[in-house]
């Protein structure tokens, strides 16, 4: 029954390390952590977790991780990705039809229409 628990505890912990939580709610998961080793053995993962995200984004004396900014470098990877793939996409159309200014179509097809 205890073991139901844990994952509202767990729901918890990551909202504690987000400071999201207020100091009733602190207080009733440091009480609870007080007590279960599982729980606290999970605080300690979770927050070892957020020591490594800290420190691949630079910041090793972060107070906390907040996950907008988690959310704010993926978004930049695929960001990255996508212009990656617009510029792929380019390379290819500028091979199909010569690029701009490259075969001078433009001009041809103006003099056709003034001489028309
Ligand atoms: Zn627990």
């Amino acid at each position: 029954m205890a073991d139901s628990t844990h994952e509202q505890w767990l729901v918890q912990i990551d909202a504690e390390l987000d400071g999201e939580l207020s100091l009733i709610e602190r207080a009733a998961l440091a009480k609870h952590l007080a007590t279960c080793a599982h729980c606290a053995g999970a605080r300690a993962s979770q927050l070892e977790v957020r020591v490594a995200l800290a420190r691949s984004a630079g910041n090793p004396h972060a107070f906390v991780v907040p996950r907008p900014s988690i959310r704010a470098g993926t978004l930049a990877v695929w960001v990255v990705i996508a212009l990656g793939t617009g510029l792929a996409a380019g390379w290819v159309a500028h091979g199909q039809w010569g690029g701009p200014g490259g075969g001078g179509t433009l001009e041809e097809s103006r003099g056709t229409i003034v001489v028309h």
